[in-house]
């Protein structure tokens, strides 16, 4: 397998939400970086995301333009996955689909060498499932990392079935050296974050639809209440409607009824209301 001191290229598949923050913190920590995602509209609109959210930084006088220049001169945008050949590492970020993904680790296993680390940055799939496509069930991992990627410090590691355990040690130092933090789970639906977080947006939508209170009432009651950030509304706008919708049907045909998602995010879903990146979900957006 190889080291952390011998990895200087980062491959990431996926430039939507998560590949697009993957590859900029990434990039930001010094890698050279290969983006890739299926068309080049939604390659050009992840460098979108990275430039507006460098901007960011930069108006804040957290970062000067030459650096923020020099990390996105570092990522190579590419559709063709052949680019990642040479990648010392891989993180897919992609849709949250099982075939797709397990379509994507057989790609992978194919093109690149087998000391190569193939992580995943799956909400809640299995990482063992995803892995048994693959000739190195022992070097595939879970790396989920949360959103925004550039702000959200912390990394959750998920150990699948057959994961070595100096693979494991790798994706927790890979992590730290791209300037996060990180928590173990075991290969279990949802690990830690998703098994807790999607019940608690899947209540907040319900007492939405029955009328227990406005969405605002229940997005500052819960921030109020419970000293959290985001209230469940907001939170699921921000992930993502559909990705709220695949995590919480995932773990309702794990761990059965409790998990049921909720009637509105569906028929939301169902509308093409997504969140911000729509600009519709529970709110609207600019
Ligand atoms: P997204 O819809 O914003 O982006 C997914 C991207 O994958 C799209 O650009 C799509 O074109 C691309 N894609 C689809 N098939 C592909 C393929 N075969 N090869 C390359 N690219 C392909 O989704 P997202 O929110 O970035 O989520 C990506 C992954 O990260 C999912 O597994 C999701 O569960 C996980 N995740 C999401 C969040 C969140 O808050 N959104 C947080 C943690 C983890």
């Amino acid at each position: 397998m190889r080291s952390l001191a011998d990895t200087e290229t980062i491959g990431v598949v996926g430039a939507g939400t998560m590949g697009a923050g993957i590859a900029q913190v990434a990039a930001t920590a010094g890698y050279t970086v290969v983006m890739r995602d299926i068309e080049q509209e939604y390659v050009d609109a992840g460098f979108d995301s990275i430039e507006s959210s460098l901007d960011r930084f930069v108006s804040n006088d957290d970062l000067s333009e030459a650096d923020a220049d020099a990390i996105v001169d570092r990522i190579t945008g590419t559709t063709d996955l052949a680019e990642l050949a040479d990648c010392d590492v891989v993180i897919e970020a992609a849709v949250e689909d099982m075939e797709i993904k397990q379509d994507i680790f057989r790609d992978l296993d194919d093109a690149l060498p087998e000391d190569v680390v193939l992580a995943t940055n799956t909400s809640t799939l299995s990482i063992t499932t995803i892995a048994s496509v693959t000739d190195r069930a022992s070097r595939v991992v879970g790396l989920h990392f949360m959103n925004p990627v550039p702000i959200m410090t912390g990394v959750e590691v998920v150990v699948g079935e057959k994961t070595d355990a100096d693979v494991v040690a790798f994706a927790h130092a890979l992590a730290e050296d791209l300037d996060k933090e990180t928590w173990e789970s075991d290969d279990k639906p949802g690990f830690v974050t998703n098994r807790i977080l999607m019940p608690w947006i899947n209540e907040g939508v319900r007492a939405f639809d029955e009328g227990v209170a406005s969405k605002d009432d229940i997005d500052t009651g819960m921030k109020l209440g419970t000293n959290v950030p985001m209230g469940p509304l907001e939170l699921a706008d921000h992930i993502g409607l559909d990705v709220c919708l695949d995590a919480s049907e995932t773990l309702h045909e794990e761990l059965g009824d409790r998990y049921k998602p909720a009637y509105l995010l569906q028929r939301k879903v169902d509308a093409g209301d997504l969140g911000k990146k729509t600009g519709a979900g529970f709110y609207t957006y600019d």
